[in-house]
């Protein structure tokens, strides 16, 4: 089959979050399979772009309403050793920033991306089988293809959205609906949410097939969907949940070319503990206690405002001994509060603000515990990453994260908590740390999540049979 996956992220190229993660290792595992993968994203000002060949596959000029702009679509040279074709976008003026997002005009930057996409699309010889559509910025697209006049050639191509993340939707006022190449007037509602164009909702609307992932939270967004509930869980016909997987050509601590040492289930023990020292003297920590991370954007739903309470209470608690050590970004009213704890709790407790991903990675082996106490994680990577390190995960029973951490209680291998609250994570990580103290119990735990089975393969054979489904 040949597929075209359209997204604002692809890891290595550009990274924010898990959906870099999932675009650029998904697409590789179908090729494994037999199919042809195409990944088209934009194209950031960044180090990877800097460094990287381009050849020039396609250029033509198209209107964002009445401004006209120019275009380039670049493939990178060869078939790469990414493992599918990429294709970057190059709108000068509007895609060719450093970051991906967070710009005042990224309505304007991602209606143009989707609108490329679409020429580009329209006139390549090949078609592809399947449009595969990730997130709200390319939520547009299922609706293009279905109404907009132009691109009437393409409406017979099966669609797929798979969302991410449905709390961010890309919602945009009437006064930018010219943005939007002409349509048939038939089609106008499905732009609609609320008296808005939301491009989530559109999407929602108009795939062939909506995927989330993780089983999970496709039934938690039947409930709670930042107002698109009865949306979802009117077109439950068309959905289904794919659990993520995690790509071991990266996330593998036997040949993580970025951690201090490497090891196997057989040697983890020493591997995890020269991480470990690493870390505490980088970060003036006890090697004797057990080690906590955090890993994220510190944001509402990973549960980051709760975190600075629940590290105090932790570190000021005489009868349980840790070490917790922070990486992440974002509110800063949270990264105040997490900075402010460093000095009374030094020698036990540090954060590094900002994105760093080769520290994650040490974190993630170095670790004896991570911490989620999210409030909404649609699949989560970090705690398929901390079993595959053999990090146990404390994690809140939400979405993805009641999809894959069986709690110790329940003859699983990490600990779980109901409520996203500072007595439930507190009460987790004494749990923890009274399991630390069982040093044979921990082997044991650490020795049976490495060897839990988290790649890709057996998604893209679920997505390879809904693919197979829309063809035939
Ligand atoms: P989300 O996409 O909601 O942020 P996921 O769990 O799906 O959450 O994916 C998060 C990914 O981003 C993981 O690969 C994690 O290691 C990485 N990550 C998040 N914050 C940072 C950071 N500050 N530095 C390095 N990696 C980070």
């Amino acid at each position: 089959m040949r597929i075209l996956h359209i997204s604002a992220e692809c890891y290595p190229v550009a990274k924010v979050g898990g959906l870099a993660d999932v675009v650029g290792a998904l697409p590789k595992y179908q090729s494994k399979k037999g199919n042809d993968i195409d990944v088209v994203m934009p194209f950031y000002d960044n180090p990877y772009t800097k460094k990287s060949h381009f050849e020039g596959v396609h250029n033509a000029t198209f209107n964002l309403g009445d401004v006209e702009f120019a275009f380039e679509v670049l493939k990178l040279n060869g078939h790469s050793n990414l493992g599918y074709n990429l294709f970057i976008v190059k709108i000068p003026g509007l895609l060719d920033r450093e970051n991906v997002y967070s710009y005042d005009d990224d309505t304007e930057r991602f209606t143009a991306f989707q609108i490329v996409v679409m020429d580009w699309v329209l006139q390549l010889q090949k078609k592809p089988e399947i449009i595969h559509c990730h997130d709200h910025h390319t939520g547009l697209v299922p609706f293009m293809m279905s109404h907009c006049n132009k691109y009437r050639t393409l409406k017979k191509i099966p669609s797929i959205l798979t969302i991410h993340n449905a709390q961010y939707q890309g919602w945009f006022g009437y006064n930018k609906l010219h943005y939007i190449p002409d349509f048939d007037a038939s089609g106008a509602g499905l732009l609609d949410w609320n008296e808005q164009i939301n491009p989530l909702a559109t999407a929602i609307k108009c795939a062939w097939k909506v995927t989330t992932v993780s089983p999970g939270y496709m039934e938690e967004l039947k409930l709670k969907a930042n107002d698109l509930e009865s949306l979802i869980d009117h077109e439950s016909p068309k959905e289904s949940g794919i659990l993520n997987g995690i790509d071991p050509d990266f996330w593998n601590p036997g040949k993580d070319n970025m951690i201090i040492e490497n090891y196997s289930t057989k040697t983890h023990v020493s591997g995890k503990a020269a991480n470990k020292e690493w870390l505490c003297n980088k970060y003036n920590l006890d090697i004797e206690k057990p080690l906590f991370i955090f890993i994220g954007r510190l944001v509402w739903e990973k549960g980051a405002d709760l975190l600075p309470d629940v590290f105090y209470h932790s570190l000021i608690n005489d009868d349980i001994k840790l070490n917790i050590l922070v990486l992440g970004s974002g509110s800063s009213d949270v990264e105040q509060r997490l900075k402010d704890l460093v000095s009374p709790f030094r020698g036990s407790y540090n954060v590094h603000i900002g994105y760093e991903e080769k520290l994650s990675h040490i974190m993630y082996a170095g670790a004896d515990f991570l911490l989620m106490p999210s409030r909404i994680e649609p699949c989560g990577l970090n705690q398929m990453y901390a079993l595959k390190y053999g990090t146990v995960p404390v994690v809140r029973r939400t979405g993805g994260l009641k999809d894959t951490v069986i709690d110790i209680g329940d003859n699983g291998f990490g600990i779980c908590h109901e409520q996203a609250s500072v007595g439930d994570v507190c009460h987790a990580i004494t749990r923890a740390v009274m399991l630390y103290k069982d040093q044979e119990e921990i082997k044991k735990i650490k020795d049976k999540i490495m060897q839990i089975d988290h790649s890709w393969d057996n998604s893209a054979k679920q997505y390879n049979q809904l693919y197979e489904s829309l063809i035939n």
